[in-house]
Order: structure tokens, then C-alpha cells, then sequence
């Protein structure tokens, strides 16, 4: 028998996040889900710096832009 050379790090995490639905990123680094469709319908006020994120009208709120789980990975 030989053993597995698979990779410890899980293949499909990127998959599994972005399940999640789309991601966006707060001005201060804070990652929120935007939700499925990718676009943003409403303003919340994030959990750390209590700026403004999200967005209406499919517009993100200035500073805010989705970010995708690779790029998250890649910090
Ligand atoms: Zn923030």
C-alpha cells in the first residue's frame, strides 16, 4: 500500500465559499456575503469599522467592491 500524497489543504475550499454566495469587501478589510445573485440590495452597516457596505440598486456603496474567494486566499 502507498500512502495518499493528496494534499492536506482542502481542494474544494474555494467551491465551498463561494457557495456562500458572492463576496464583498468592506474599505476596511471586513468580508461580507452579498448574496447569490452577486449584487447588492441593501446597506448594512459593517461589524468593525461601521462604515457603510452593501448597496441598492445593484450599486455597492463607494469603497465597497466584491472580491472572490481566490483573491481572499491570495492575502
Ligand atoms: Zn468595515
Amino acid at each position: 500500500m502507498t500512502r495518499s500524497t493528496t494534499p492536506v489543504y482542502p481542494p474544494d475550499v474555494l467551491s465551498v465559499l463561494e457557495t456562500l454566495g458572492k463576496m464583498a469587501k468592506c474599505p476596511c478589510g471586513e468580508v461580507y456575503v452579498v448574496g447569490d445573485c452577486g449584487l447588492p440590495w441593501e446597506v448594512a452597516r459593517c461589524p468593525t469599522c461601521g462604515s457603510a457596505i452593501g448597496g441598492t440598486g445593484d450599486h455597492f456603496v463607494p469603497g465597497n467592491a466584491t472580491v472572490t474567494a481566490a483573491e481572499l486566499l491570495n492575502q
